[in-house]
């Protein structure tokens, strides 16, 4: 059985303070691409296998994938084995939940796979406890965000739009950046809900000017060519353009699809992976 995986990225990111259980609470719009791994399942005597195509992704029990196939075989007493492997396209540690989407996959597809029939509000507790942007990517649609990321409401599609990513050839640690935001002065975060009305009205040229992401000086601190990506995406053409989730890639906002490719074709960032895609 083949399954997509969705990579997302986030319209707007803002962290609104520290929690006793050490995480950020934080309120973003997330929004599914079109660009997405592929899990392929099928059945294994009473063992889990998960290998992957990407040299960067671990095989066996250090993958999210692995450690989503171990908690529902618990949970459901599960006596069944299964054999993944995940085709990789969504690059890795960029910012672009890849392996939050490949966990949600793996959920929906063994619960397929052992014939589970676990209720969608239990695929999504199992999503939330393997890690916080797996529910995200369980509900599949544009949605804002808060509490760890996994309290959920959905808004209307948002789909059609040209996406450019840009991925530089370094990966960046989600908790490395938290710790240094904690480090920094606060500033004011991006509007959350003038984001939302854009996103509901449809409004390119509204978002391209209304997004805002709290982690992106953060990174960019360490690494200033996010501010440099960033320009070269509006100067190739894009509406707008922002770093996704604690980085590093950074994606442009385009018209469509076919804007989406001829920014791509313009850009001239050596060493970075440029990848043309669209909002679904
Ligand atoms: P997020 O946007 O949710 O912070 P990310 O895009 O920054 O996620 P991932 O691509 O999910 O980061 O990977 C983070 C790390 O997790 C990688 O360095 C990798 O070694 C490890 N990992 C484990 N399983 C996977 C998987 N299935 N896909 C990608 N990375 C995985």
């Amino acid at each position: 059985m083949m399954v997509k995986a969705r990579a997302k990225i986030n319209l707007s990111l803002d962290v609104l303070g520290t929690r006793a259980d050490g995480y950020h609470e934080i309120l973003t719009v997330m929004q599914p691409l079109e660009l997405h791994d592929v899990l392929e399942a099928g059945p294994l005597e009473g063992d889990i296998r998960v290998e992957s195509s990407h040299p960067e992704v671990p095989s066996g029990p250090g993958n999210i994938v692995y450690r989503a196939a171990d908690l529902i075989r618990r949970e459901f007493r599960c006596g069944a084995g299964a054999r993944i492997f995940i085709h990789k396209k969504i690059p890795v540690a960029a910012g672009l939940a890849g392996g939050s989407a490949d966990a949600a996959a793996a959920l929906r597809a063994l619960n397929r796979l052992w014939a589970l029939n676990a209720a969608e509000e239990e695929l999504f507790r199992l999503g939330e406890a393997i890690g916080s942007d797996v529910p995200f990517c369980l509900l599949g649609r544009t949605a804002l965000a808060g509490g760890r990321g996994e309290l959920l409401t959905p808004l209307p599609s948002f789909s059609g739009f040209g996406v450019v990513l840009v991925k530089p050839p370094f990966g960046v640690s989600t908790a490395r950046i938290y710790r240094l935001y904690d480090s920094l002065p606060a500033v004011p975060g991006p509007d959350t809900r003038a984001v939302v009305k854009a996103v509901e009205n449809g409004d390119l040229k509204a978002l391209a000017g209304l997004m805002g992401n709290a982690l992106e000086r953060v990174t960019a601190s360490l690494h200033p060519e996010i501010m440099e990506i960033k320009k070269a995406l509006v100067a190739a053409g894009a509406a707008g353009a922002m770093m996704s989730g604690s980085g590093p890639a950074v994606f442009g906002l385009c018209a469509g699809p076919d804007e989406a490719r001829f920014v791509a074709s313009r850009l001239n960032l050596p060493g970075c992976q440029v990848i043309a895609t669209r909002t679904v």
